[in-house]
């Protein structure tokens, strides 16, 4: 399978490339990571079982799109394929360290989420976590997250056996929630914790590991909203760029709860009492 990589990625890059030495990189969630050395270049290589092509060819055009914004860094993908009945995803390999700004961060996402995009949606589905995320072109926002984000969430919820009370009421509700606020589409990392967030060398920020698709900008705080969110310095710097909007305070409990089901339907029960209780909070503010 390596030497099938190496061919791969000498075909891709145009240079020879003789893996020197592999080293396992930790801190993923879904895949088999490694650090990749060859006598004069580094890369970074992803594994999964060989069905998982799919999502890896989701996350090189993910990353090829959210680098054309010239917004803020992320790894350049160079190949994908399949090799020993496994999946690989080849990439430029960053050291990644903690150092840097919060205001720098916030400020680069934020100049992700002014590029202006056409339609909510994206030109493939991909996935969030392991679960399928539907990404059909819309330009109803509010019809969207209805149908393909909740609406899909709370219909695997209902095939894993839990029927959330006041489901379907909240998806009727949901227009009260955009009264007065009209989201533009914007090209959204998708997936955006502190884990798939870094700084580089430079001290610049990196973010990787994406489930890119065009939405609300605020839908893309959902998934850290749910593990206590980013910091006073980091929404300084976003907002200096882009305010956020009135309502935000609310809304953010709507994506909040897509993750916090996508949770629930990978992980099970532990996030059972937590997605209630914002179906009960969010059916009180509508
Ligand atoms: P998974 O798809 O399994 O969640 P990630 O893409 O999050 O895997 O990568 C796992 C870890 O590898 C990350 O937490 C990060 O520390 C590191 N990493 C990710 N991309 C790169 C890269 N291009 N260069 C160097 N390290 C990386």
């Amino acid at each position: 399978m390596w030497d099938a990589i190496a061919n791969h990625i000498e075909d891709a890059t145009g240079e020879p490339f003789e893996i020197r030495l592999k080293q396992p990189v930790g801190g993923g969630c879904i895949n088999d990571a490694y650090r990749v050395d060859s006598r004069d270049r580094v890369l970074f290589v992803k594994l999964n079982q060989a069905a998982g092509l799919d999502m890896f060819e989701a996350e090189t055009d993910g990353l090829q799109e959210l680098a054309a914004t010239q917004s803020i860094r992320v790894p350049s993908p160079i190949c994908c394929g399949t090799a020993g009945g496994q999946a690989y995803l080849v990439m430029e390999f960053i050291n990644l360290g903690d150092g840097g700004s919060q205001v720098q961060l916030g400020k680069r996402l934020a100049k992700l989420h002014a590029v202006a995009q056409p339609t909510f949606g994206w030109h493939r589905d991909n996935t969030i976590g392991a679960t399928h995320q539907p990404n059909p072109i819309s330009d109803d926002w509010v019809d969207f997250l209805r149908e393909h984000r909740l609406g899909f969430q709370f219909r695997l919820a209902n095939q894993n056996g839990m029927a959330f009370n006041g489901s379907d009421e909240l998806l009727r509700q949901l227009d009260a929630f955009f009264d007065g606020y009209q989201p533009s589409p914007s090209l959204l990392q998708g997936d955006l914790w502190s884990g798939n967030v870094a700084f580089d060398e430079n001290g610049d920020p990196v973010i990787y590991d994406p489930a890119t698709y065009r939405g609300d900008r605020e839908a893309e705080f959902g998934l850290t909203e749910m593990f206590g969110g980013f910091g006073t310095d980091f929404w300084a710097g976003y907002e200096s760029v882009l305010p956020l909007e009135d309502g935000y305070g609310t809304r953010k409990l709507l994506y909040r709860l897509y993750h916090t089901l996508n949770h629930f339907n990978l992980f099970g029960s532990g996030y059972a009492g937590s997605a209630q209780s914002l179906v009960d909070q969010l059916l009180r503010l509508a």
